[in-house]
């Protein structure tokens, strides 16, 4: 297939440190497998302490150059970059369906994605913009200027593995940081070749790394570098926080996107089509596993039969299979862990007396499970307090306003929410009310490049995307002159 010959023609097994492709000091490699079928696809370097420390000594020698190139000179390095993930969009596509799972058609769009914030931050580059301001006193002028953090650490997930990457290394690259990247070990090969694009793009050696590996070794060198200013994570709560910890010792910069736990708030007057529509996405793309899918379902008293009997049809329509068989709307979860976690959950609401409403068959091999709608789902659930990460919809009859704000605040994530509703002050007022970083009103999809995305409370802290995405890469200084 297309995919495994782009692992063959670019070598596609090897780390990427000081612009050479390294092997693990011990040899040792990793498998990476294709969720779909569990067979091996591939190896990459199974790294440990002392090649993270390498790339750090790499990412440190780079950055003083880097840093003080021109913007201008910086974006065009990032411009091609960009070019390149175009040029290749269908075969990176077809590695993320067969290292991720996700149908093709969403792996193209993640693709996309990529190319948009890679372009977003290649513009960026060039607006780092300082500020003056008035001085208090007359010989007295103040100055701001824009100074990037440093040598970044980025570790990454497995759920979107091109996009997080660029996500990351675009704004990074473009502060004028140089970046030591860790990818999820069930999908690194995307990361890899992000890595070579940037290699034919011509970065300078050391300015982008990546290291694969044993994630507690090389997640321990990162963060516990007193070189590495920065750490920019995306991936489960419960690792955040230690990661936090582990940079606390030297007071490393943060950016910390962490999981959600979405409300999918469906009112009386929600246009009940477009609220199915919706949810759909919002449950369904890559399977249920984005930190933004809808975690639990809430459909107000009087549309609350229409709507459950509209979304049960709608996700009954779906087929499960291998992500490369065209019209596949649901692929495989991404590990036999990710399939045991959502049964216990799936146990879990049964037990309490929720009613299941299961999906397609789903295929005898790999990581695959029907999708499920669940009614009647108690509130002490389980998977109402945790993310299901996985195509399984829970549904709560709720009646008033007050009573669905209440109900969507009380969980300690606030990363995404949803609303459908058709009263202007109505969607205010509850888009006031809910604790999350990003809403998304009459819309089940709030994706955009140049919108600030991020979670409030334990879903994190820093955006990504737009020019907060830059800012997070940069630090201000603040020139005060007496002119004498
Ligand atoms: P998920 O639940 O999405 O798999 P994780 O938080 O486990 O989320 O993984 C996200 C990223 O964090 C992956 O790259 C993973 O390898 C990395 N990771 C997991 N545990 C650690 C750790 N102890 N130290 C550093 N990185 C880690």
């Amino acid at each position: 297939s297309r995919a495994r010959k782009l692992i063959a023609d670019w070598n596609l097994d090897k780390a990427f440190i000081n612009g050479e492709w390294a092997r693990a000091d011990s040899r040792e490699a990793i498998d990476v497998y294709d969720p779909a079928t569990g067979k091996v696809i591939g190896d990459v370097p199974f790294m440990r302490t002392s090649e993270a420390r390498r790339a750090i000594d790499a990412a440190d020698a780079a950055f003083p150059a880097w840093s003080r190139m021109l913007a201008k000179e910086r974006s065009g390095y990032i411009k091609r970059w960009r070019d390149l993930l175009e040029q290749y969009q269908d075969d990176l596509a077809a590695l993320i369906t067969l290292e991720q799972g996700k149908p093709y058609d969403q792996a193209l769009r993640e693709v996309v994605g990529a190319i948009a914030y890679a372009e977003w931050y290649a513009e960026e580059a060039k607006r780092a913009y300082g500020q003056t301001m008035p001085a208090t006193q007359r010989d007295r002028r103040v100055v701001v200027q824009k100074h990037p953090v440093g040598v970044v650490a980025a570790i990454t997930p497995w759920n979107f593995p091109l996009t997080m990457v660029v996500r990351k290394c675009a704004p990074a690259l473009a502060a004028g940081c140089t970046i030591v990247v860790k990818p999820a070990e069930d999908t690194p090969i995307s990361a890899l070749a992000a890595a070579k694009l940037a290699e034919m793009a011509g970065f300078p050696a050391g300015v982008f790394n990546i290291v694969t590996g044993q994630p507690m070794p090389i997640g321990e060198a990162l963060t516990g570098d007193p070189r590495v200013r920065m750490l920019s994570f995306t991936g489960s709560t419960e690792v955040g926080k230690r990661l936090m910890v582990q940079c606390a010792p030297t007071v490393k910069k943060l950016s910390l996107e962490l999981g959600g736990n979405a409300p999918f708030i469906v009112m009386d007057d929600a246009d009940i089509d477009a609220a199915v529509a919706g949810a759909m996405i919002s449950k369904f793309r890559n399977s249920g596993q984005t930190c933004v899918c809808a975690n639990r379902i809430f459909v107000q008293d009087g549309v609350y039969e229409s709507f459950v009997e509209k979304f049960i049809a709608a996700s009954h329509a779906q087929s499960i299979g291998n992500g490369f068989i065209p019209g596949t709307d649901i692929g495989p979860l991404i590990n036999r862990q990710a399939v045991a976690k959502v049964e216990r959950l799936i146990d879990d609401a049964k037990k309490r007396g929720a009613i299941m409403h299961y999906g397609a068959d789903r295929p005898e091999e790999g990581h695959f499970i029907r999708s499920l709608v669940m009614t009647d789902v108690p509130l002490d659930a389980d998977c109402f307090n945790e993310e299901l990460f996985a195509p399984v919809a829970p549904i709560y009859r709720f009646r008033t306003e007050a009573e669905v704000i209440e109900l969507s605040n009380r969980v300690r994530a606030g990363l995404s929410s949803y609303l459908f509703s058709r009263d202007i002050g109505r969607i205010q007022r509850i888009a006031d009310g809910l604790e999350s970083g990003v809403v998304g009103i009459n819309d089940g999809t709030t994706s955009h490049e140049g919108a600030p995305f991020g979670g409030v409370k334990e879903s994190g802290q820093g955006r990504e995307g737009g020019h907060w995405g830059l800012e997070e890469y940069l630090e201000p200084k603040y020139l005060n002159y007496a002119l004498g």
